[in-house]
C-alpha cells in the first residue's frame, strides 16, 4: 500500500471550541485543520481567528 501523510489520522476533525456561535450563541465546532469553526444548530461557519478577535472583545472589560 501506497503510504501517504494524512492530517486526520492522529487528530479529531472536529474539536469542540470553547466558543458560542456569534449569531445564534449555539456551540461551536472547530475543524482542527481548516481554522474554521461551525455552530452546530445554524450551521454558520466562521474563522477561528475571527471568533478569538470578538470573544477577547466581548470579554474584555
Ligand atoms: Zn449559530
Amino acid at each position: 500500500m501506497a503510504e501517504f501523510d494524512n492530517p486526520y489520522v492522529d487528530n479529531d476533525p472536529f474539536v469542540r471550541a470553547h466558543f458560542d456561535c456569534l449569531d445564534c450563541g449555539g456551540k461551536l465546532w472547530e475543524y482542527a485543520i481548516q481554522g474554521q469553526m461551525v455552530c452546530e444548530q445554524c450551521r454558520s461557519v466562521f474563522s477561528t481567528e475571527h471568533v478569538f478577535d470578538v470573544s477577547v472583545e466581548q470579554s474584555a472589560d
